[in-house]
């Protein structure tokens, strides 16, 4: 049975990125760019003024002087005259900086009077002068391979005149719920049954990483119907299943999946919930099983499947951030075994500061829904009190909610820099 960490590895060593698509501008934020984009011209294209104010020669401007205002120049214009010795022209933000100028003074730093224009000096050469260039130089690749599309990006290709660029494919992923006690979303809960709520939950959790779920429905305790369905999975780039993958009498998924060919990589991982994960492969396509109680399901997906998902859309950062914080109470003695525990994480006076969202049975859902994060503890450990240190991340959909920076972001813009 591998470790809580050589699962992590072994599935990402195991699925690959997937192949590129070609996408409007507009519906590439949040993709990864899957070509490197040279600069077609310089940003700003023209050398222009970072100010309102008036275009001048700094040495006509060392001390107070009175310069006759020769021409004006608006944004998208150009001059029409170039600068005379000790003149002025009107100059708009972002209008090219006319022939002989080489600084500019902000309307604010000078008074304007019958056609001149009063300026105290000390006029600093190239002040406020936006130079040709200077933010992007033409032929310079400016975004990689493997860089996420995030606002400023697409402002930037937009501006480098890149109306479709190429991305990877966002995987479709099959999500297959599987037991008889499972009711369709819109029945009524009775004895014994309860509502399939972990295709839901899946479905939301694939969709905030950016992929796309396809729902399968629920496979009946049987294997007939596991194997059609199971195996209607495998078209997609990706299958997740919930449920009826322990040794229960009725727990047929391991059972199908060997009947369908499919490689068991491994079929347990020494983690706490999550022990009944299963990973397996089949010509690329990698199945995860996922345990059925709601709280694994989920938890699993978080450490084992989102990782996977993020690989195959060509994201360099898949594992989420770790960060240090200190326990605000006690958490329970764990096992022999890595502990996931669902924790409240705040920034307070300088650090990080966690206490636990609730009691840690694997039946509570609420537990979940109060944590904003997930404190993951090595096995070894035993009862954890106030004031130790833990390491922990924050849940990949709760970067608004916990006011923290979405940690992949963060961390895969410090690897683009090191690039
Ligand atoms: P199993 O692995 O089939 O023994 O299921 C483990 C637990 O998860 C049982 O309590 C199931 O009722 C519950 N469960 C299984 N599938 C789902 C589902 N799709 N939605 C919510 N709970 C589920
Ligand atoms: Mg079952």
């Amino acid at each position: 049975m591998p470790t809580f960490e050589e699962a992590r590895c072994i599935i990402l060593d195991r699925v690959g990125i997937l192949d590129s698509e070609t996408v409007d501008l507009l519906d590439s934020a949040g993709r990864v760019l899957a070509e490197d984009i040279a600069a077609p011209w310089n940003l700003p294209p023209c050398s222009n003024s970072a100010m309102d104010g008036y275009a001048v020669c700094a040495e006509d401007c060392q001390g107070p002087v009175a310069l006759p205002i020769i021409d004006y120049v608006p944004a998208g214009g150009r001059a029409g005259k170039q600068l005379e010795p000790v003149t002025a022209i009107k100059i708009m933000t972002g209008a090219p900086i006319p022939d002989k100028c080489d600084s500019i003074v902000p309307l604010e730093q000078a008074r304007e009077k019958d056609g001149l224009v009063h300026i105290t000096g000390g006029v600093r050469k190239h002040q406020h002068v936006r130079f040709a260039g200077e933010d992007v130089c033409k032929g310079e690749i400016v975004l990689r391979t493997g860089d996420i599309i995030r606002p400023i990006e697409v402002n930037m290709l937009a501006a480098l005149g890149k109306s479709r660029v190429a991305v990877f494919r966002r995987p479709r992923v099959a999500i297959l719920a599987t037991g008889d006690e499972l009711l369709a979303l819109g029945e009524s809960p009775c004895e014994g049954k309860i509502i399939n709520s972990n295709s839901y939950g899946l479905a939301a959790a694939v969709k905030t990483l950016g992929a796309i779920p396809v729902l399968l429905g629920i496979a009946r305790d049987n294997v007939e119907n596991h194997r059609e369905l199971i195996s209607a999975g495998l078209n997609a780039d990706a299958l997740i299943t919930s449920a009826g993958v322990s040794v229960g009498d009725r727990d047929f998924v391991r059972h199908v999946l060997t009947e369908l060919a499919i490689e068991q990589v491994f079929w347990r991982v020494d983690v706490k919930p999550g022990k009944s994960f299963a990973f397996g492969i089949r010509d690329d396509v990698p199945v995860f099983a996922l345990p059925g109680n709601p709280v694994s399901t989920m938890l699993t997906f978080e450490e084992f499947v989102a990782p996977a998902l993020r690989k195959m859309m060509g994201r360099k950062q898949v594992l989420p951030q770790m960060v240090a914080a200190e326990l605000q109470n006690d958490l329970k003695e764990t096992p022999d075994r890595t502990c996931l525990a669902r924790v409240y994480t705040e920034y307070i006076d300088g650090k990080y500061v966690a206490r636990s969202a609730g009691k840690q049975e694997t039946g509570l859902t609420t537990t979940l829904r109060k944590a904003n994060s997930i404190a993951v503890l090595p096995p070894g450990f035993r009862t954890l009190t106030k004031g130790d240190h833990i390491t922990l991340h924050f849940l990949s959909s709760d970067a608004g909610s916990s006011g923290v920076i979405d940690p992949y972001f963060e961390v895969s813009c410090k690897r683009n820099q090191e690039l």
